[in-house]
């Protein structure tokens, strides 16, 4: 039983549809929290609405990047090189891309750039 690219395929676009629901849903939450508009979903006290705020952008921003990388990942796939590192070229591992089917780099460039991040 081997994952096939057709199967990450299938996987990726349910992700994307998952990330866009979600990004969608964080959006109008964050709407709602404008000052003004009226009506909040928060029963918890400012404090705690501030922390959620924020919890919340940055969940937001995470999901954002996150559904970036999914659409970079089917552009790569409708473009025959899914798989492929981006940095050095080679096949990316299955067992990798069925943890993240939309990684752009084989574990070998990924830690490298972490590592060169972390600089
Ligand atoms: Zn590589």
């Amino acid at each position: 039983m081997v994952t096939t690219k057709d199967e990450l395929y299938s996987e990726l676009i349910a992700l994307r549809d998952g990330l866009q629901a979600q990004v969608i849903e964080m959006e109008s939450a964050d709407e709602m929290d404008e000052p003004g508009t009226g009506y909040t979903n928060h029963q918890a006290d400012d404090a705690t609405a501030v922390f959620d705020q924020t919890a919340n952008r940055s969940a937001l921003q995470a999901a954002r990047d996150r559904l970036r990388q999914v659409h970079d990942a089917l552009a790569r796939y409708e473009a025959g090189t899914y798989g492929i590192c981006e940095n050095c070229g080679r096949e990316i591992d299955i067992a990798r891309l069925e943890a993240i089917p939309y990684t752009p780099f084989c574990l070998r460039c990924a830690e490298q750039r972490d590592y060169i991040a972390g600089m």
